[in-house]
């Protein structure tokens, strides 16, 4: 197939090279271990050959790049970064760029075979990448990540780790759309013959090609997922609960684009907030009403922080906050945050994966020992490369979803307009950006958020039944319905020369 092994960057030293990995406990296998520790177990029971399965299994490439920065004091820093390629049964591979001071190779490999498994459960035709930036975004200027973001781009470039059709990177950990569209810019002056320039990073800003509803993809897609689960009374009643998100208790870890979008769509749905973490403290609710998010976010992006907001209890150990009661808790930040150490305080009956990689194999088994369950990541936080792939074929097609619905009747929006209202059961939903698009007649939205509720649905669908056929849990069903997936291309895609 067409994923040529080049090694830029060999396995034998990023081992060393790269320090312990962060969330790294004794008792714990390490991210990447874990990912292939998950793969293995789903391998098993796969109807797969082991030659396939090792084929799989590899990751493909892997960028290693050291580059230097001016910064703005006149000193010069050395920066370290990645790309990981791990698999190319499908083109172009896909997947974010994180900024993050514990970035690492094993890290950045370990997220980039998530992003191949992931893509595959929501039958989204990409293989899977990763990037990483080892800094600390909110230690440097903006002129500094600029630039910092800006060469790094161009070291993709140069080394072809970028292009619509080659690689597509996107948000991230610790990135948004201000660094996509430098992304995309700096990709655009140096292929300035490439008509599909726009096409080589997703998650964009709006103006820059962007696509409505991507921001909130992500979140909305854990919801739509969550929901399902906790609508399904034989599923809820084994947990001894009753049916709805309305009136469960959640609390989140991680206040970055997935979680703040995230506390909205579970509060307009009548579940209550009673926590929510950051990496300097967090807040708890004292009230037994669930925390008021908007002025929670209103302060947020104020201070910077959560600490100290008046309305709620400041607690400064971050990681105390995941061991308080509640009936859903959601990792939305890290990998390894719940680990061989903590799990057994672990309250929370369900647990969702936000996040990449949260629950080490450790804790996993922990937890299904007193009876919790996990809904993984390869599904759960799969809304956010959904909807970069609505963006990516909207780049390519040079036209926006909506352009031709223009004309419609004032009849046509304003049915339009009132179901969209009625689905989201409040009329704040709607943004006054969104409002505004919509009554221009603008469906991007509607075709973006249903694409991505169909997708969310079918592929929980899919998740569970298999988990029912093979009597396995979540994340082993999901496992395996990406490797016999990605098999399939394997084996009718045949091996090169
Ligand atoms: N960084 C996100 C993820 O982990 C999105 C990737 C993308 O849209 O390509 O899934």
């Amino acid at each position: 197939n067409g994923g040529a092994k080049t090694v830029l960057w060999t396995s034998k030293n990023f081992r060393t090279q790269s320090g312990v990995p962060h969330g790294h406990f004794a008792g714990d296998a390490t991210f990447l271990q874990a990912v292939d520790f998950y793969f293995d177990k789903a391998a098993a029971i796969a109807s797969v050959s082991p030659d396939i399965l090792a084929q799989i299994k590899a990751c493909n490439n892997i960028l290693r790049v050291q580059f230097p920065l001016k910064c703005s004091n006149g000193t010069v820093e050395l920066i370290e970064a990645y790309r990981a390629q791990h698999s190319h049964h499908r083109l172009p591979v896909k997947g974010g760029v994180r900024m993050a001071p514990n970035v690492n190779g094993e890290e950045i490999m370990a997220l980039a075979a998530l992003m191949t498994f992931k893509c595959a459960v929501v039958d989204v035709p990409f293989g899977g990448a990763k990037g990483g930036i080892k800094i600390d975004p909110t230690k440097y200027s903006l002129n500094e990540k600029e630039a910092i973001m800006r060469r790094y781009t161009s070291e993709l470039v140069k080394k072809k780790f970028i292009g619509p059709a080659i690689d597509v990177p996107a948000p991230d950990y610790g990135t948004g759309p201000q660094e996509m569209a430098w992304i995309k810019d700096t990709y655009e002056h140096m292929k300035s013959t490439d008509i599909n320039g726009a096409a080589c990073v997703t998650g964009k800003p709006l103006e820059e090609g962007g696509i409505h509803g991507r921001h909130e993809a992500t979140g909305l897609g854990v919801f739509f997922c969550l929901r399902e689960f906790l609508n399904d009374q034989d599923l809820v009643k084994k947990l001894h609960m009753s049916p709805g998100v309305k009136g469960k208790t959640f609390i989140i870890q991680g206040f970055g684009n997935v979680g703040r979008n995230l506390v909205d769509c579970i509060q307009r749905a009548g579940g209550l907030i009673m926590a929510i973490s950051e990496k300097d403290g967090g807040l708890v609710d004292e009230t037994g009403k669930g925390l008021d998010v908007s002025s929670i976010k209103e302060y947020h992006t104020r201070k910077g922080t959560l600490c100290g907001f008046p309305g709620a209890n400041t607690i400064r150990d971050p990681a105390k906050i995941l061991e308080l009661p509640c009936d859903v808790l959601i990792p939305a930040a890290l990998e390894s945050q719940v680990h061989s150490e903590n799990a057994s305080r672990i309250k929370a009956q369900i647990i969702a994966e936000a996040a990449n990689g949260p629950v080490t194999p450790s804790a996993e088994a922990i937890l299904e020992k007193n009876g919790a369950v996990i809904l993984p990541d390869l599904l759960l936080n799969a809304g956010g490369v959904t909807v970069s792939y609505f963006e990516w074929l909207k780049n390519l097609n040079h036209i926006h979803f909506g352009r031709m619905s223009r004309r419609m009747e004032e009849s046509g929006k304003k049915v339009l307009l009132e179901a969209l209202e009625q689905e989201f059961e409040s009329k704040n939903k709607l943004s006054d950006d969104l409002r505004k698009e919509l009554v221009k007649g603008n469906t991007e939205i509607d075709f973006v958020w249903s694409g991505l509720e169909e997708t969310m649905l079918v592929s929980w669908a899919n998740v569970r039944s298999t988990a029912e056929r093979k009597d396995c849990n979540y994340r082993t069903a999901a496992y395996l319905i990406a490797i016999e997936r990605i098999a399939t291309c394997y084996r009718v895609n045949g091996i090169f020369p």
